[in-house]
């Protein structure tokens, strides 16, 4: 997640120093050689410069070099963006300001935040050297580019490259597959998998049993398939349920390392969250993309599929879009969606919505999304396309919180929520779908997530793995050393919140809530430092899709399997029901992912 590389992006990111082949003038250059004579009248003051602006995930540094009328160099000093997801653009942003000799870039797709961020913090140090900025703020004309076509043929072909589709590539190398192409239409691999949580729902009665937390299969399975409303597939769910554990070992054996800790995200409605070490996804697609590469797997990044190949009622191949050229990629044994769902597309999520738990009444005109940008639903189009079957595409799920505001800790053991009049309205152990309506009945529809200093280690990394201090300095997280002092910062009745803080407390000590009916405990909110976050529902998860059955096949209209054709992960219905519990993606992307890969190799 978000790490702090001071220098050290001396490495990773860059040091562009190069002459300029072509010269890109500041405007008339003063030259001291002839006295002055000529009429050149540069306003850089040559030198180096310290550059600062905000990026995703807080403060980025920069120090750039100017020469008398051009950038020079550009250094990354520090920054805390998201590891991976922000590489593209720290790999590609200077060496384009760098290139064209201004700040008005493009921005990398995937990694905006990040881009913009960068190219501040640039604009800011040259701004500091007196340079023109209508020279070096120049926009850019597009070019375009030129694509010649190429066939590649390999056994499988996978598009997405999220948990799912890394997972699947895995597995089907496992299984024999000779040859693997990924594709990935975004810059960096992980898809939602990157941001998420990292929460993996796994009865582990190794670790459970450790904390004195009673658990069984059996339960995972009830709690999912009842938290859905019972409308998923319970085949499925017995299947994810059945082998989530076997995925836990199966990603262990490849590197990942996991927290000792068994945990209760929001929204998983019981403690067997297992949660990485490793900050956010990063953990799950480190590890996949190394096992991915080291079996061969082929990876095609900015690649984008476009359509699949049908031939005699089989499906043969995809049709697939990179920079420079238009892929035709025969699969000889079969090809794997795992494009993920389509909460980034909401003209979409609002198609399809009719009387689930979300209506087109009840989701508000304007709601943000946790996604990733690439999550648009096209690998559900393109496969419906060609005859798939879709089911349970009028459910979607809300998370409580947007992405950028998981606070101190996404779990519910150590928190409790509040309304901006100070009082809880809601068991905060609930099902992701009960806390979202309660909040939209709240003043603003938002709400705020109390913790205390029990909750923040030392290293002061949240549980998500994101530098406390920095959200703290971006007003994500209200630090306080009272409840009152707590109170006045987010203006909230002190006299409710503290009252509120005391009730509760009453319940921890006796497990009991007579108002709302909560179950997970952890300890009492009294240690201050207190924390408050606020939240408020966002678009997160699709629990519709490609319906399959238990090896993965995609089924079309008439419920028998479509030849050649897989799905894992997001862009699948059946599994989740009408409400996913929080947690239970991660482990369905890998259980599925598996199956797919070993599936597709029949057998
Ligand atoms: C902020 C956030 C936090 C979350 N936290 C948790 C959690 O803690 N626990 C949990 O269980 N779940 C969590 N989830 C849900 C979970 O992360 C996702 O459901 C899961 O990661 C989906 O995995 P996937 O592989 O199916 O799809 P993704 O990981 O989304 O990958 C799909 C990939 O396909 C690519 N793609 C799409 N269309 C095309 C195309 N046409 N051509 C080529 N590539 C394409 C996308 O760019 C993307 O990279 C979270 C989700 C979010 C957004």
């Amino acid at each position: 997640m978000k790490s702090s590389k001071r220098i050290l992006a001396l490495f990773i990111c860059l040091t562009l120093v190069f002459s300029m082949l072509v010269g890109c003038s500041n405007g008339q250059q003063k030259d001291e050689n002839n006295g002055g004579e000529s009429e050149q009248t540069s306003s850089i003051k040559p030198g180096k410069y310290i550059g600062k602006a905000s990026g995703y995930g807080g403060p980025i540094e920069v120090e750039v070099e100017m020469g008398e009328d051009k950038i020079e160099g550009i250094t990354v000093l520090e920054h805390s963006e998201t590891v991976r997801i922000s590489a593209p653009a720290f790999e590609r942003i200077p060496k384009a300001i760098m290139d064209n000799q201004t700040v008005n870039v493009d921005a990398v797709s995937g990694c905006t935040a990040s881009s913009v961020g960068i190219k501040m913090a640039v604009k800011d140090a040259v701004e500091q050297s007196g340079a023109d900025m209508d020279i070096f703020n120049k926009k850019l004309e597009k070019q375009e580019v030129a694509k010649t076509d190429e066939e590649k043929t390999a056994e499988v072909v996978i598009i997405g490259g999220g948990g799912a589709g890394l997972s699947a590539a895995v597995s089907s190398l496992e299984n024999g597959a000779k040859s693997v192409i990924l594709i990935e239409k975004m810059p960096a691999l992980g898809g939602n998998t990157i941001l998420a949580g990292g929460a993996y729902n796994a009865v582990n009665p190794e670790k459970q049993k450790a904390q004195g937390i009673e658990d069984s299969i059996e339960k995972h399975f009830q709690q999912t398939y009842e938290g859905g409303h019972k409308v998923a597939n319970p085949e499925l769910v017995k299947v994810l349920t059945e082998n989530a554990l076997d995925g836990v070992k199966w990603l262990e054996g490849y590197g990942l390392e996991w927290k000792e800790k068994i945990g209760s995200v929001v929204g998983a409605m019981w403690e067997r969250s297992n949660q990485t070490v490793e900050p956010l996804g990063t953990g799950y697609i480190n590890v996949l993309e190394k096992a991915a590469l080291d079996k061969g797997c082929e990876i095609l990044l900015e690649t984008k599929a476009t359509g699949l190949i049908m031939e005699d009622g089989k499906i043969v191949g995809v049709k697939a879009e990179g920079i420079d050229k238009n892929y035709t990629l025969k699969a000889e044994k079969g090809v794997i969606v795992a494009t993920g769902g389509y909460a980034a597309n909401p003209e979409m999520v609002r198609k399809y919505l009719s009387d689930g738990v979300y209506t087109k009444d009840n989701l508000p005109e304007k709601i943000v999304s946790t996604n990733a940008p690439g999550l648009q639903g096209e690998g559900i189009i393109m496969a419906e396309e060609i005859g798939a079957k879709v089911i349970d595409m009028e459910h979607i799920q809300l998370l409580p919180m947007p992405g950028d505001k998981f606070g101190p800790s996404i779990n519910v053991e150590h928190s409790f929520f509040i309304n901006k009049e100070g009082n809880r309205y809601v068991k905060e152990d609930g099902g992701r779908d009960e806390i979202c309506l309660a909040t939209f009945e709240q003043p603003d529809g938002q709400y705020y997530m109390i913790n205390d200093s029990k909750i923040i280690p030392e290293n002061r990394l949240t549980l998500s793995g994101e530098k406390l201090d920095n959200l703290i300095a971006k007003g994500t997280v209200v630090e306080a050393d009272t409840l009152d002092d707590l109170a006045k910062a987010i203006n909230v009745p002190a006299e409710n919140l503290k009252a509120t803080c005391e009730k509760f407390n009453s319940y921890v000590e006796s497990k009991n809530d007579p108002e709302f009916g909560r179950a997970v405990w952890g300890e009492k909110i009294d240690k201050g430092p207190f924390y408050a976050t606020l939240r408020y529902p966002a678009l997160h998860h699709t629990m519709g899709g490609l319906k399959i059955n238990t090896k993965c096949e995609v089924l079309g209209q008439d419920d028998n399997p479509i030849p050649g054709l897989y799905a894992a992960g997001e862009v699948t219905g059946g599994i989740h029901g009408a409400n996913r519990l929080g947690g239970n993606a991660i482990a369905d992307i890998v259980v599925f992912g598996r199956i797919a890969g070993k599936s597709v190799m029949g057998k």
